[in-house]
């Protein structure tokens, strides 16, 4: 037998059996973004290696070592897109959406990054993201944030996420901090983890989140950067938090929450899980209002976040909620006999003229009433409809549920849709 090929590591299918669960959150997502009037974009799926390096930055996670970077026949440098904000910028930039404007828009796909494949990150996954231009008040970080918690509502899971909550200040502010943080990792350069050793000079602040223990206990006693806040940053930091007080939205300050990328400034953000192990960063977010000017646009303030849907899904999975998935077939047309089938068949797509919401299969392939039975078992069908010779004659069909001990009846050919409509 020829060796079967098989799907790249860290690259899943979504099976058949998945699709609901996955098709129910994409839904939820949609309905609402549709709610609070974002705008959908979809950009493509390669870009120039060059706008993930020069938004990203050099010295992050990702460019370092996780995008899948390839040279295309004209020689190109070309990168399969490891997030979303950075392309959205391009393409608002590129099409003029972006300066003198304001923007609430919304995206979803699949990102791919070169990682170690475990629980909750993958090497392709998908992200759902929000980004929004043109507005530098926080009262739209704080609609941003309100929205994620709508998401959490509406899905069931309010419980089982808390938001995190930091502020990084504006580029001078950082710097500044930045020498005061380098100057305390150098007196204590013993203590440092390698990782962190080598990110002292290149990304200072990536330190902060190390996941090393002793580096974490050391932290304790370094600046913090609260401290170097001039009063505008302070101010929206505070207006921000006095919003999400007076929406209910709950959060933590963790003063160690800087983000991957380099490019946010003022507001960051991560929503969290305990339920999912050491992945638990299902959400993550915030201000980047550098970020279209250093892509060639003129300066906008912007803010967005991106979620992470596989861990949403092993979340949902995991807490085994009621989602109320619904079923992929409801009707399953069946044909005894060669003279029914294409009556059955006639018969199936009136049902589905007339009542568009329903899922109606139809049975193909044949087969005896016993073989027939089987599949409508199987497709998952709450009632099976039997065309035999008998009903055909008499202008009748049979209908049998599939899922609970009701009789079978029958039913007129003329008031089958009222009587299938009189069900749901
Ligand atoms: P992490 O700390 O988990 O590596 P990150 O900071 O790299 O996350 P972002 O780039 O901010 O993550 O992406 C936003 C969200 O996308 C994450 O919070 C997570 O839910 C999801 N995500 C990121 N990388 C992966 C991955 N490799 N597989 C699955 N989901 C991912
Ligand atoms: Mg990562």
């Amino acid at each position: 037998m020829a060796k079967q090929i098989q799907a790249i590591r860290g690259m899943n299918d979504i099976l058949p059996t998945q699709s609901p669960l996955w098709q129910k959150l994409e839904g939820v997502l949609r309905s609402t973004v549709s709610a609070y009037g974002y705008s959908e974009i979809r950009t493509p799926i390669v870009e120039s290696t060059d706008l993930f390096k020069r938004s990203i930055g050099e010295v992050t996670d990702i460019v370092e070592k996780e995008m899948y970077t390839f040279e295309d026949r004209n020689g190109d440098s070309l990168t399969l897109r490891p997030e979303g904000t950075a392309s959205t910028v391009r393409a608002g930039n590129e099409h003029g959406l972006l300066y003198n404007q304001e923007q609430r828009l919304w995206y979803m796909g699949p990102m791919f990054r070169h990682e170690r494949p475990q629980k909750g990150r993958y090497r392709q996954f998908h992200q759902f993201g929000v980004e929004v231009y043109g507005i530098g008040t926080p009262d739209i970080d704080a609609e941003v944030l309100m929205l994620s918690a709508r998401l959490w509502q509406k899905l069931g899971i309010s419980e089982h996420v808390t938001l995190e909550l930091n502020t990084l200040g504006d580029p001078a502010e950082r710097s500044a901090y930045r020498d005061a943080l380098v100057g305390f990792l150098e007196q204590h350069k013993d203590r440092l983890d390698e990782d962190s050793r080598r990110r002292m000079y290149s990304n200072p602040l990536r330190v902060l989140d190390s996941k090393d223990a002793g580096v974490q206990a050391l932290l304790a006693d370094a600046p913090a950067l609260m401290d170097y806040l001039g009063e505008e940053s302070r101010g929206h930091f505070s207006q921000l938090r006095e919003l999400l007080d007076a929406v209910g939205i709950q959060y933590k300050i963790n003063p160690r929450l800087v983000r991957g990328l380099d490019y946010y400034n003022r507001t960051v953000f991560e929503w969290v899980t305990t339920s999912l192990g050491s992945q638990g960063t299902v959400l993550a977010g915030g201000r980047y209002d550098g970020l279209v000017g250093q892509l060639g646009g003129k300066d906008t303030p912007a803010v967005g976040f991106a979620m992470g849907l596989e861990r949403i899904v092993l979340l949902l999975e995991t807490l085994e909620l009621n989602l109320d998935l619904p079923a992929e077939v409801d009707v399953y047309v069946t044909a005894m006999g060669d003279n029914c089938r294409i009556e059955a068949i006639k018969l199936a797509e009136v049902l589905r003229d007339a009542l568009p919401e329903l899922s109606v299969m139809s049975h193909c392939g044949g087969g005896n009433f016993k073989k027939q039975i089987k599949r409508a078992d199987k497709s998952g069908a709450a009632i099976v409809i039997i065309l035999g010779e008998d009903e055909l004659a008499n202008n009748r069909v049979a209908v049998k549920p599939l899922r609970n001990d009701s009789e079978q009846q029958i039913v007129s050919r003329d008031e089958l849709v009222s009587f299938l409509a009189g069900l749901s």
